[in-house]
């Protein structure tokens, strides 16, 4: 097995899986992008197996301590493992991520299901390298009518991968509907933004909705509209989505005919439709904001928190007093502090007190791991307009 010599003081010491390319000290054995390779210290003491692509930032991604292949049996084992987690925790398999990468042992590889089909990302060289065993145990734990691959991420290119989408197994599904805790959507696959719904953020519609009943609700950053539905279900007295894509409002307007409740949809672009708004006076009682990432990386950090300092900054002028917003970042790179400070210096410049009344995450079909910051990325707050100040 070709090996890779890890420098002192590598994260892998300190509980990441992840070799960045500064941190290899020597590459043995000639290994092929895409191997399996052994990742050891400088004294020779065996580290672990780990995928290997000299093309990438990253080029050793550790998934078992053990040495282990990539075979057929090893891929039906963290499968079956990963499933399980699910069904133990509840998870309605009608809509779920049943592998998230990382946080399943698998670097790269992501498989959503929705209904009897699944969508599979690749977004490792490795992973994407054994589509074809990864198939194969995807029909066996599964058993999809349908298996996609859905492998048009911009990230794909940092491991110098193509982008293409298409059928995998089976034969196009087809439009079809699922339930997400009692809400309706429509999936088209292949289609939609993602690899069809934010499942990340499914288990915070019914959260937030919970506060809707008799407000008037704003939904930024629609999407398929989550946020927007589960409040008119929850008895909101109006409700307003929007969201920059033609297809996205399609889309809201298609599920609220589905789950049979009004919605205003309008295609904009939030910044300039928040700022019209407050020029008009509008008033809600509880404002979402679900932005996408603002920054892929470190070194734009400042302009992405520019962004989120504006769109808190308007939301909170249309909010009355007692009234709520509902604030997500899905960033790893700007963590709780930077968010919290980042609302704080919105909340400054609108005169407004904000009372913090709850926290959201990430949905447990999307695991952090301890040693792994980036696999807690979703971050949300609920905040209350204190009134009287
Ligand atoms: N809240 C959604 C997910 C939002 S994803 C859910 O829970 O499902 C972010 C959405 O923001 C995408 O649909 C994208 O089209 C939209 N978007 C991105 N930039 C925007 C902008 N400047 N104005 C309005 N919508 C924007």
């Amino acid at each position: 097995m070709a090996s890779l010599i890890v420098r002192p003081r590598a994260r892998v010491f300190h509980g990441h899986d992840w070799v960045h390319d500064n941190e290899v000290l020597k590459v043995t054995g000639q290994p092929k992008d895409g191997d399996v390779i052994g990742l050891k210290d400088q004294r020779d003491r065996f580290l672990g197996s780990a995928i290997y692509n000299s093309r990438s930032k990253i080029p050793a991604r550790r998934f078992s301590r053990q040495r282990q292949d990539l075979d057929a049996d090893f891929f039906l084992r963290r499968l079956r493992m990963a499933s399980e987690y699910r069904d133990r925790l509840g998870l309605d398999p009608s809509a779920r991520r049943e592998v998230w990468s990382e946080s399943d042992g698998l670097p790269g590889l992501i498989l959503d299901r929705y209904g009897d089909c699944v969508v599979l990302q690749t977004l490792t060289l490795a992973m994407d390298l054994r589509k074809d065993i990864i198939a194969d145990a995807v029909r066996e734990v599964l058993a999809p009518r349908c298996l996609l691959e859905r492998n048009d991420g911009p990230v794909r290119k940092a491991e110098g991968l193509e982008l293409h989408t298409g059928i995998l197994r089976g034969e196009a599904p087809g439009a079809f509907e699922v339930a997400l805790g009692g809400v309706r959507f429509g999936i088209e696959l292949p289609g939609g933004q993602k690899t069809g719904l934010y499942l990340d953020q499914a288990g915070n519609y019914a959260l937030v909705a919970a506060h809707a009943k008799g407000r008037r609700v704003l939904d930024c950053f629609s999407n398929q509209g989550g946020f927007a539905l589960a409040c008119a279900l929850a008895g909101a007295t109006e409700v307003t989505a929007l969201d920059i894509s033609a297809d996205a409002c399609a889309a809201i307007n298609a599920n609220a005919k589905r789950n049979g409740v009004t919605l205003k949809v309008e295609e904009a672009n939030v910044f300039d439709w928040l700022k019209a708004a407050v020029g008009r006076g509008d008033r809600y009682d509880l404002v979402i904001l679900d932005p996408p990432s603002f920054t892929r990386d470190r070194a734009r950090l400042n302009d992405a928190l520019r962004g989120y300092k504006e769109i808190h900054l308007r939301a909170a002028s249309l909010l009355e007093p007692g009234g709520l917003l509902a604030t997500f970042c899905c960033s790893h790179h700007v963590s709780d502090p930077i968010f919290l400070d980042t609302i704080l210096d919105a909340m400054i410049d609108a005169k407004r007190t904000a009372r913090l009344r709850a926290r959201y995450s990430q949905r447990a079909d999307h695991p952090v791991v301890l040693g792994l910051p980036e696999s807690a990325y979703l971050k949300g707050f609920l905040l209350e307009m204190a009134p009287g100040r």
